[in-house]
């Protein structure tokens, strides 16, 4: 069966300086990802900083070009569509709603903005379009003419939601969405996303640093490290039975709520890697407490497996391996 949205064999690099008097460098912030989003679900991404989520994020939603692969929409490489199409069907909510809503508009043009670029309707049915999707996402039409100053974050993130459901896409990519809201502000924003899925019919890519958030509001994890998949699997079986050693690692440490902090404890010892001089072989080997020789040397595949897929020799034992 076809997936609604799918990435194959995604890369993203970016030349960067190096330091005073070094060569530029090539980050590869996504490394050969390939992905599966299918209809309804809501596809939790997670992984410290610095591990490619939100490039991720932002190739899917067409924002930023792969250095190679692609990504298709119901079978059609998303290349082909105009940004308008893609846009229609494939919307955004990211982390700082402050910084993503126009200071100087009111609420309902700020809704209403999609609507207007894409020539939908005349300028009244556009507010009421807007209002009404205001009042969906819990902002009653008073607060129509206030401007995103006059909201707490809270009610900011509820405007970047409204905005995004305004032209009623099929698939919404969030960023770290509550990452900068109050733990209890979190919870509602959580709540409301859930509520909006079961509405619209909606399928979410949920990208977060915060495990407990992700296993509130996905069905399916994968989890990524240095700009790979290293597991993926529905959320109940990811949690219950972590099969890959990183993913063991962040299930048992604590997690912040403090966006950008990424994972303070994850017992692994040594700090995340320097993503522009990853380590050969698995790129988890000098973290890892469960290596085995041929880890320094030898990257694993991602294997597929009844409960999922994983990419660690443990699983996937090189020795059995069919000759190349
Ligand atoms: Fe650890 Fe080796 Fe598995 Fe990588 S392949 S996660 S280093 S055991």
């Amino acid at each position: 069966m076809r997936s609604l949205m799918q990435a194959h064999g995604l890369t993203r690099s970016f030349d960067v300086d190096a330091g005073l008097f070094k060569p530029r460098r090539t980050l590869h912030a996504v490394n050969g990802l390939d992905l599966r989003i299918e209809r309804g679900d809501v596809l939790g991404i997670v992984g410290e900083s610095g591990c490619g989520k939100s490039t991720l994020a932002r190739m899917l939603l067409g924002l930023t070009p792969p250095s190679s692969g692609h990504i298709t929409l119901e079978g059609e490489d998303i290349r082909r569509l105009d940004r308008r199409a893609l846009a229609r069907r494939v919307q955004p909510v990211f982390q700082d709603p402050y910084s993503s809503l126009n200071p100087r508009r009111s609420i309902a043009s700020i809704v209403a903005l999609p609507l207007e670029v894409h020539g939908l309707g005349s300028a009244a049915e556009r507010r009421s379009k807007a209002i009404d999707m205001l009042e969906r996402v819990g902002l009653p039409a008073r607060y129509a003419d206030h401007t995103p100053g006059q909201l707490s974050g809270g009610q900011r993130q509820r405007v970047a939601i409204a905005r995004a459901l305004v032209m009623r896409p099929e698939i919404v990519i969030c960023d770290e969405p509550t990452s900068a809201l109050d733990v209890s502000v979190q919870a509602q924003i959580l709540n409301l996303l859930l509520d909006l899925r079961r509405e619209f019919g909606l399928t979410y890519v949920f990208i977060s640093h915060n495990l407990a958030v992700v296993e509130h509001i996905a069905t399916q994890v994968a989890v990524m490290y240095l700009g790979r998949i290293v597991e993926s699997a529905a959320t109940a079986s990811l949690f219950r039975q972590p099969q890959h050693p990183y993913t063991q690692a962040l299930l048992a440490s604590v997690l912040t709520p403090e966006p950008g902090r990424g994972i303070p404890d994850t017992g692994l010892g040594l700090a995340f890697p320097d993503p522009l001089n990853p380590p050969p072989g698995c790129p988890f080997h000098p973290r890892c407490a469960q290596r085995v020789a041929a880890c320094s040397t030898q990257a694993p595949a991602l294997a597929t497996r009844p409960q999922g897929a994983v990419a660690c020799h443990l699983h996937h034992p090189i020795a059995s391996r069919p000759a190349a």
